[in-house]
């Protein structure tokens, strides 16, 4: 059951997969419209609340075994829905395991620090996961478009040299190997929006009132600089997919869509590293079979020795009864049922 589940998400999550090694041309290779067939939203609810029930388990499971970490770095364009796809995602899931991390214009102190810096200080721990709203990717994205942002880096001559894209290329491949061969996972989502969409979406914030604070005339300032993002991402997306932190382009221009893909490739890592629960040694066994005991006979009279036993005792008991009910309701049905259409059938 679990297997056929994690080979159902591996399917669907696979055409989102950015193929190690491949040249990716996004306006060519990746429609921001596409829904894998889920045609209704009330659909693709339903399959979102699955996805956070999953994580949830998963994520209980990681957080006790504490030996492996996941990092989900998500980038977008302005309005791809950064926000509202973490909030839905990581809706069903204990806060105190989760540590989301902004990552905005570098302050001084981080530039008087290499660019790796800001990113490995804010890395999730063991048993954790971590989610970093844009990341150490900005460095080769909006850094790149921008080239005044590398000018501000105060980079030594030789550091700042036509193959500096490739080089951090290269730097960010083998940091993100480097914390995967150390129980870091890395999870990278690209939420893949359309100029049109990303208009819609700013004018929506201009009409509806409660939208207004997140409007900012910068992000559509930055919209001038569309062709030179989507050629950035290709270059970034072809160079940095591999086989240890593959990119998953998940189309955006439907919102609960985009949530749903989201949740499958993290459920997929979450349920590939297959976290398990401590084992309980004979000796842990026994040294609770006594405490147990202890405590038992601290009940006072009239408590039941041990309330939360007889609690789930009963909880079983009921539910085999309803489950007795159900069948025999079930063979009434269908003899009725039978009855009826031979009656039918004899007419
Ligand atoms: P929101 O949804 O709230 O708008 P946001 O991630 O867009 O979220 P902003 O404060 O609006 O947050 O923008 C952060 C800005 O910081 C972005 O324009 C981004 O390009 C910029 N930024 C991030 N990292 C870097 C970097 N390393 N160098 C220069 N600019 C950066
Ligand atoms: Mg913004």
């Amino acid at each position: 059951m679990g297997d056929d589940r994690a080979d159902r998400i591996a399917e669907f999550i696979e055409p989102l997969r950015v193929e190690p090694g491949s040249k990716v041309r996004l306006a060519e290779d990746f429609d921001p419209g596409f829904r894998a067939g889920v045609r209704k939203k009330k659909d693709g609810v339903e399959l979102l609340r699955g996805g956070i029930e999953q994580l949830a388990d998963c994520q209980r499971r990681l957080a006790a075994q504490d030996t492996y970490g996941v990092l989900l770095c998500l980038q977008a364009l302005d309005a791809g829905g950064k926000d509202g796809t973490i909030r839905h995602v990581m809706s069903g899931v204990n806060p105190q395991g989760v540590r989301v991390v902004g990552f905005k214009v570098p302050s001084n102190d981080e530039l008087d620090h290499d660019y790796l810096w800001r990113y490995s200080r804010n890395l999730p721990g063991r048993g954790e996961i971590g989610i970093f709203n844009r990341s150490h990717y900005e460095e080769v994205l909006v850094v790149r478009v921008h080239p005044d942002n590398l000018r501000r880096q105060k980079l030594p001559d030789a550091a700042r040299g036509p193959d500096v894209w490739k080089r951090r290329y290269r730097e960010i491949n083998d940091w993100e190997r480097y914390l995967t061969d150390n129980g870091f996972r890395i999870v990278k989502i690209f939420l893949n929006l359309s100029k049109e969409e990303q208009r819609t979406r700013f004018l929506k914030r201009i009409d509806v009132p409660e939208r207004n604070w997140k409007f900012s005339s910068a992000d559509v300032r930055e919209r001038a600089y569309w062709d030179d993002y989507q050629r950035a991402f290709s270059k970034m997306l072809s160079a940095t997919s591999t086989p240890w932190a593959p990119w998953y382009v998940v189309p955006a221009d439907h919102k609960w869509f985009a949530r749903v893909c989201a949740a499958a490739v993290l459920v997929h890592t979450l349920m590939d590293i297959d976290p398990q629960y401590p084992q309980v040694t004979d000796e842990t066994r026994r040294e609770l079979a006594e405490v147990r005991k202890e405590l038992e006979a601290e009940a006072p009279a009239g408590a039941a020795p041990d309330p939360y036993k007889k609690k789930t005792k009963n909880k079983k008991k009921n539910e085999k009864r309803n489950e007795k009910k159900n069948s025999t309701k079930n063979r009434t049905k269908n003899r009725t049922k039978n009855r009826s259409a031979d009656k039918k059938a004899s007419s």
